[in-house]
């Protein structure tokens, strides 16, 4: 049996900076990737928040040099209504911009900076157990051998793997609807030329019956998805390669934008993303980014949440190291719940349509848009934020209130 302070499992961004911030403190970290990196995975667009995180564990200048797309806001558009947020017209965050990323690069780099900064990292090695009562885990190495770790603590950062959810049976069900996206990467598509090319345009599709992204790329390439739900795409009968340009073709944006693109590789799709769990905690491990809630993509708050509970769950553990006692439910689960449970309403009244109303109505008070925009920008515990300190009645208020504005006098 090998020993070590600290185990974590996956190195997709939320493990990446549990890494760097418990080796900087000078804690024997071990980390086991399943994959060769690098390594696609789904989630390119980033937000502000991810800066000042990443800034905080010493990993901004290693992102920074790597040159990524500069990404300064996000537009809303239908074909006839369109709303842009600029990220530097916010409540005042420290962060205002961020970076369109494709993910095998970005998170290659971010492993490579853990790594340099002192994590024992493994490629091509499988957890496939787990004892919660002694702490050890075990891994199958690329060899094929089987070796156990015991550790003070373990970080579950497998993302989609969801190897300790799977393990301790702690999956619960996600209370937001099946959809499923569909997407490619192309080539040659017309970008906006009013300095917003480095956004991410969000297209909403016929009654609000799906969206797209498009998130362009500093090397001339663009991902473009689709979001609907399963029942949706099930009622075209297509595959998704004829789903998907059916969808691009005849939206009056994404049609424009994509008249004389080609796309560089197959269309792929994934479903039933969404995920939720028990616990985000035990007495000796820790679930991190989508190893513990997955809600939706449409705000791109996947990476922000996966730093944010990578960087909170090693602040914790470095305390506990340290002999310090941490409430693991008020300083860990409540905490990080309070801003998913942000993003989750502004998901549910996406696309249950209330703040579309929000977003395009025209008469909009600066003081909602810079909240909005916070929201946005993945500063979700700014309780100077309505939308933040009660985000439901902050939601709803506003809906109201411009419903009525519309009732004729
Ligand atoms: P991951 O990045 O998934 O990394 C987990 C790692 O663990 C992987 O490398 C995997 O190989 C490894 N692993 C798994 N099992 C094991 C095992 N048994 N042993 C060892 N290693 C293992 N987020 C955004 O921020 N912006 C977006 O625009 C966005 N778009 C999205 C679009 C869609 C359709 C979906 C579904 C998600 C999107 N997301 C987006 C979310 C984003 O993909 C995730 O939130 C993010 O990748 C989570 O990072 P992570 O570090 O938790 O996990």
């Amino acid at each position: 049996m090998k020993h070590c302070d600290v185990f974590i499992i996956g190195g997709g961004p939320a493990g990446s900076i549990a890494a760097a911030k418990l080796v900087q403190a000078g804690y024997d970290v071990k980390l086991v990737e399943r994959q060769v990196f690098p390594r696609f995975v789904i989630g390119e667009s980033l937000l502000p928040r991810c800066n000042q995180l990443l800034n905080d564990a010493n990993m901004l200048d290693s992102i920074e040099a790597a040159g990524f797309q500069f990404k300064g806001g996000v537009a809303f558009q239908t074909g006839r209504e369109f709303e842009i947020f600029h990220f530097d017209n916010n409540l005042g965050e420290p962060f205002n911009s961020s970076f369109q990323v494709k993910r095998e690069l970005f998170d290659h780099e971010l492993l490579k900076d853990a790594e340099r900064k002192g994590t024992d990292v493994e490629f091509e090695s499988e957890v496939t157990a787990y004892d919660p009562d002694a702490n050890i885990v075990t891994v199958k190495t690329k060899q094929g051998d089987i070796e156990t770790y015991q550790a003070k603590k373990v970080i579950d950062a497998s993302g989609y793997g969801r190897v300790l959810p799977r393990l301790l049976n702690l999956d619960a069900k996600p209370k937001l609807a099946l959809r499923r996206a569909t997407f490619c990467r192309v080539q040659n598509d017309v970008r906006p030329t009013d300095g917003t090319d480095g956004y991410i345009y969000v297209d909403v599709y016929g009654d609000n019956d799906a969206w797209i992204w498009n998130i362009p790329f500093n090397d001339g390439i663009t991902s473009v998805g689709i979001v609907c739900t399963e029942a949706f795409f099930q009622s075209f009968n297509m595959t998704d390669d004829a789903f998907w340009d059916h969808i691009v073709h005849t939206h009056p944006c994404a049609k424009e934008r994509y008249k004389n693109a080609s796309k560089i590789n197959d269309v792929g799709s994934l479903s039933g993303y969404s995920a939720a769990v028990k616990k985000l905690y035990g007495d000796n491990f820790v679930l991190v980014g989508n190893a513990s809630e997955f809600l939706d993509p449409v705000f791109s708050s996947g990476v922000t949440l996966a730093l944010e509970s990578g960087s909170v769950a090693a602040d914790l553990t470095l305390r506990e190291l340290q002999g310090d006692t941490v409430d693991w439910q008020t300083e860990y689960e409540d905490y990080m719940m309070r801003g998913i449970n942000v993003f989750r309403e502004f998901v549910e009244s996406w696309y249950d349509g209330r703040l579309q109303t929000i977003f395009f109505t025209e008469h909009k008070d600066e003081r909602i848009k810079q909240s909005i925009t916070s929201v946005l920008s993945g500063y979700v515990w700014n309780p100077k934020n309505y939308f933040v300190k009660s985000p439901t009645a902050a939601v709803n208020t506003l809906v109201a209130m411009i419903e009525s504005s519309k009732q004729p006098v």
